[in-house]
């Protein structure tokens, strides 16, 4: 059964005019739902440990290791393009990437799910929580120490768009 609405839409896309679809059926367009959805299906990629399989280079952070994808990564940022022609290694220390600057686990996984997603996501609580009870909360150290890694490596891996996203953020903050 075709309802009236449904109807509408058909009869404006025979006139070629360009038509939004009404809210009663989807609310979201059907490009920007294809998009979000590319950003899903991309990001579990990353999160999820299901996908671990089709990894095919593992970056480490002190401890902490994470399974990547050499044609993702190549991809989006044009360092990573240039370290996996050149090298073709599989096994990388983040510090051969980004140099001696100190950069925790937390913030490059900031940055990787950005990468993979194109979204940013939340930022970890334990990591830019502040303990000092004395503090006003405005431009807290630990928060600050985290942009300013999540930042560094953003423009290392020439990803600006995020280093122009997290710059704004920074003064927001500050
Ligand atoms: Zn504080």
């Amino acid at each position: 059964m075709i309802t009236g609405v449904q109807v509408a839409a058909f009869s404006d896309s025979e006139n070629g005019s360009s038509v939004s679809l009404p809210e009663t059926i989807d609310p979201c367009p059907p490009d920007v739902e294809a998009l979000r959805r590319l950003s899903d299906n991309l990001g579990s990629l990353f999160q999820s440990p299901e996908f671990g399989f089709c990894a095919d280079a593992i970056i480490s952070v002190g401890q902490a290791e994470f399974g990547v994808h050499r044609c993702v990564l190549s991809a989006r940022s044009p360092l990573f393009r240039d370290f996996f022609a050149r090298k073709g290694r599989t096994k990388v220390e983040l510090k051969e990437l980004v140099g001696d600057f100190e950069v925790g686990a937390e913030s490059f996984a900031l940055v990787l799910e950005y990468l993979y997603s194109g979204r940013v996501g939340a930022l970890p609580k334990g990591v830019c929580m502040c303990a000092d009870e004395e503090c006003s909360h405005v431009g807290c150290r630990p928060l600050i120490d985290f942009m300013v890694e999540v930042l560094y490596v953003s423009f290392t891996f020439q990803i600006s768009e995020l280093v122009n996203l997290f710059k704004v953020s920074s003064i927001l903050f500050i």
